[in-house]
């Protein structure tokens, strides 16, 4: 088969649970796993006759959302029933958000390689609960838990703006950054707060004229693997199918396929339904919810600054690398936590060093992240610039911010009980420096001489001077010495 030319082109559906306290329709708390069936009520089992109450926390966290996501938010939206049929779903709809979205015409920047962003636009953001979880694990029978059902879940719908698996990778992260900075969701993925699915087809280039390949909806993926491999796949079967059929979109239909994590390839499920399958209708039981200029700026108040924002700010502000920039704003307290100490006064490469090398390392081993070591960030700062001014060494430095995490004491403090403190006394060390002179003439003569053997004397001078001073000399400051004195 010889080589197509094509461009791949990909949408992303992505359903967030909220971490709100109690679920979207009804007060059951939501808590994940617990006994099947503990967290339930007569609202979210779908008894007939029992009536929903919004719950204003979830739409709270659904409007900062669809505003970090750039939208323009609905001051007017109301709730609508999705009919469709499935054990887990005992009331026979889900209630959702039709054709009145909460947020609408945003986007979302994701970073590239090499410092690199990009605009995906979006196209929806809208509030609905989940269902329940059908499970399988009792031979013959099926079980279905309802603790899921009703939970808060933001759906938002991109537009086929993506190329790569890459790129849709690299939006799903960016997504799980930015609800995380917020702090509506914890968007765990082993816990299945995030559910992802690509809307996958091809341009293909053949003979002077492009076909365009039917789209393949993946359901549920729930890992950034999963997301980019399954695109992947997708890239390759539909070349496939392409060369060998000549299907097309106009030829043939939008399908659904599931995703085996195991064998890593896409299963046919079933070919779409419509909207008009789903028999959309106004949710009787729930008012209309309308947001004033009042509420939404209270909502606002609560946006931070984005990590992207951050992550390009500590680039052009810190003269930071844009993978240390990317390291550092990967939790936004590990960012502002780095942020607050280089406005402290110290030196950003340093901070950021002794963050990465020796903070992170520390904050994995206790769990935890590095804002919640126990050490505050002016002591931090105050490590970097005792780094920075040579009153210890690079090496100390880590082992005096091992020693603050272990003790809560102030750098300098625990600098000077280790006796880690460099002496840079030029005073001081000069008197060293004289008598090492002194005592080592053909050194000093080999030192002057100008020939090969004069670097191998000098070093061997200021090593003289380091072993007087038990290592505590500021090599930097003996080095200046050594150099106007034996010119
Ligand atoms: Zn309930
Ligand atoms: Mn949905």
């Amino acid at each position: 088969m010889s080589e197509l030319e094509y461009k791949l082109v990909v949408g992303l559906e992505i359903h967030v649970h909220l971490a709100t306290r109690t679920k979207l329709f009804c007060g059951c708390e939501l808590v994940y796993g617990g006994e099947a069936n503990s967290r339930v009520c007569p609202v979210c089992i779908g008894m007939p006759g029992v009536l929903p109450v919004m719950n204003a926390q979830a739409y709270e966290f659904a409007v900062l959302t669809a505003l970090a996501l750039n939208c323009k938010i609905a001051n007017f939206t109301k709730w609508d029933r999705k009919s469709y049929y499935y054990p887990d779903l005992p009331k026979n709809y889900q209630i959702s958000q039709y054709d009145l979205p909460l947020g609408e015409a945003g986007y979302i920047e994701i970073p590239l390689e090499t410092g690199r962003t990009k605009k995906i636009r979006i196209i929806r953001v809208h509030l609905e609960e989940d269902a329940g979880k059908n499970t399988h694990t009792l031979g013959n029978f099926s079980a279905v838990d309802l603790n899921r059902a009703g939970t808060p879940l933001l759906e938002i719908v991109t537009e086929p703006d993506m190329n790569s698996p890459e790129e849709v990778r690299a939006l799903a992260v960016e997504l799980q950054r930015i609800v995380r900075y917020l702090g509506v969701s914890d968007a765990d993925m082993q816990k299945g707060h995030m559910r992802f699915e690509p809307n996958i087809n091809l341009t293909i280039t053949k003979a002077g004229s492009e076909h365009k390949t039917p789209i393949v909806e993946v359901k549920n993926l729930n890992s950034f693997r999963a997301v980019e491999k399954s695109v992947a796949f997708e890239v390759q079967r539909q070349l496939d199918e392409f060369a060998e059929t000549g299907l097309t979109m106009a030829s043939g239909n939008k399908s659904t396929r599931g995703w085996d994590d195991e064998n890593e390839v896409t299963i046919l499920q079933r070919e779409k339904e419509e909207a008009h399958d789903y028999r959309y209708f106004p949710d009787p039981d729930l008012v209309p919810v309308e947001i004033d200029a009042e509420w939404l700026d209270e909502i606002k108040l609560r946006l931070c600054e984005l990590p992207i924002e951050m992550q390009k700010r500590f680039v052009t502000e810190y003269k930071l690398s844009d993978y240390d920039a990317g390291v550092l704003t990967g939790d936004r307290f590990t960012a502002e936590f780095f942020d607050t100490a280089v406005k402290a006064g110290a030196d950003a490469k340093r901070v950021c060093n002794l963050l990465t090398q020796t903070g992170m390392k520390l904050a994995n081993e206790a769990g935890c992240n590095v804002a919640d070591l126990g050490i505050s960030a002016e002591d931090l700062s105050k490590l970097a610039k005792m780094t920075d001014a040579g009153d210890i060494s690079a090496t100390a430095s880590a082992a005096i911010f091992e020693e603050m995490v272990k003790t809560k004491k102030a750098p300098d403090v625990i600098a000077s009980e280790l006796n880690l403190l460099q002496k840079s006394d030029a005073g001081e060390l000069e008197a060293v420096v004289d008598e090492v002179l002194a005592a080592n003439p053909d050194a000093v003569a080999d030192a002057t001489s100008g020939g090969k053997k004069t670097k191998k004397a000098r070093g061997f001078l200021l090593g003289q001077v380091m072993q007087k001073t038990k290592g505590q000399a500021n090599p930097k400051i003996v080095s200046q010495i050594l150099d106007k004195k034996l010119s």
